[in-house]
């Protein structure tokens, strides 16, 4: 069943036109607009969801701290030294060696070119359902819904 598109929450069972837009929402919902029928159909998006298979899924391996850390010491590099290498702030740096905080892809990647090694992976999505690791694209469902931003205004 398709979710209302105005709450998110319910299912949606009518075609509603709200402020010109048609949108298919709950029978909650379909009193902020008028009713043009019930939708047994399939909602046709006119943009597709940003996040299409194409995309891979970046994981950071697991350990991706440590091998930071036993890479930069290989350098001879302190953490200081380090970040001002990246361009980045000492701290972020030590919150990515202690696994508090994964790095951008960008960072990622900028750490993987400094340090000769490999912290991030890209997994198909057949994959990544067998993996553990939480993929970096894991908020693929925002909680933002239209609804919001009508009540917004
Ligand atoms: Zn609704």
């Amino acid at each position: 069943m398709t979710a209302c598109e105005m709450c998110g929450k319910k299912p949606a069972k009518f075609n509603t036109a709200i402020e010109g837009t048609t949108m298919h929402v709950c029978a909650d919902c379909a009193s902020f607009g008028e009713i043009k029928g019930r939708s047994d159909v399939r909602i046709v998006y006119k943009e597709k969801p940003k996040f299409e298979k194409k995309e891979p899924t970046i994981i950071f391996i697991q350990g991706y701290g440590a091998r930071v850390k036993r890479a930069r010491e290989k350098l001879g590099l302190k953490q200081e030294e380090m970040a001002k290498r990246l361009n980045e702030r000492e701290s972020l740096l030590h919150q990515i060696e202690s696994e508090h905080l994964k790095p951008s892809v960008e960072l990622a990647r900028k750490l993987e070119r400094e340090l000769h090694v490999k912290i991030v992976e890209e997994i198909s999505d057949e994959e990544s359902h067998a993996n553990p690791t939480t993929p970096l694209h894991a908020q693929k469902n925002s909680a933002y819904t239209f609804g919001d931003y009508i009540k917004k205004r």
